[in-house]
C-alpha cells in the first residue's frame, strides 16, 4: 500500500522551519505532498505560483516530495491525492489550540484523515513567515531562516 501524506500551508515563503518539517514527515512515508493553499485569509507576499516554484526549488533533492497548489477544503485535497494523513507542524503552545480544532474538524468531516503533528526542532521554534518577511522589509539578513532562493526572491521583493 502506497502511503501519501499531505503538508497543507500558505508557505508564504517556505522556511527551515518548513523545511525540518517535510524532511521529517517525509522520511515516514511514501509520497509527502506539500499543497500550497491558494485562497488563504490574508493577502500573501508571493503569488501562489512563485510560492510553488521556491518550494520546488528547496526541495528538489527529496525524491519523495512534491509540490502542487490546492484552493477548497484540505480535507478535499487530502481525497483527491489519496492521502490518509495530514502533516502540521507544532512551534509554541499558542498553535495549539487552533491546530487541534482544526485537526478535530478534518477528522469529523473525512473520518480516514489523521492529523501527524511534528514538533518544531528547538533552533526553528520561533521561526514564522511572518517574522522572515518583516526582517526582510527592514533589509535584515535572513539567510539563517530560509534557502538562498526564497532569500534572493525576497531581495526582489523588498
Ligand atoms: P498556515 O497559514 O496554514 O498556518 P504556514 O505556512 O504558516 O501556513 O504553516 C504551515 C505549517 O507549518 C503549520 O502547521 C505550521 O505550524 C508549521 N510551521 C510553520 N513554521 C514552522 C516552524 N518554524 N517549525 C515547525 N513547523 C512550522
Amino acid at each position: 500500500m502506497n502511503k501519501t501524506a499531505i503538508y497543507p500551508g500558505s508557505f508564504d515563503p517556505i522556511t527551515k522551519g518548513h523545511l525540518d518539517v517535510i524532511r521529517r514527515a517525509s522520511s515516514l512515508v511514501d509520497e509527502l505532498v506539500i499543497g500550497v493553499l491558494a485562497n488563504s485569509a490574508k493577502p500573501p507576499l508571493f503569488s501562489t505560483e512563485e510560492r510553488v516554484a521556491l518550494i520546488k526549488e528547496a526541495v528538489k533533492d527529496m525524491e519523495n516530495v512534491k509540490v502542487e497548489s490546492f484552493s477548497g477544503l484540505t480535507v478535499d485535497f487530502a481525497r483527491m491525492k489519496n492521502a490518509k494523513f495530514l502533516v502540521r507542524g507544532l512551534r509554541a503552545v499558542t498553535d495549539f489550540e487552533y491546530e487541534l480544532q482544526i485537526a478535530q474538524t478534518n477528522h469529523k468531516i473525512n473520518g480516514e484523515l489523521d492529523t501527524i503533528f511534528f514538533t518544531t526542532s528547538v533552533e526553528y521554534s520561533y521561526l514564522s513567515s511572518s517574522i522572515v518577511k518583516e526582517i526582510a522589509s527592514y533589509k535584515g539578513d535572513v539567510s539563517p531562516f530560509v534557502t538562498e532562493n526564497v532569500k534572493n526572491a525576497l531581495e526582489k521583493k523588498f
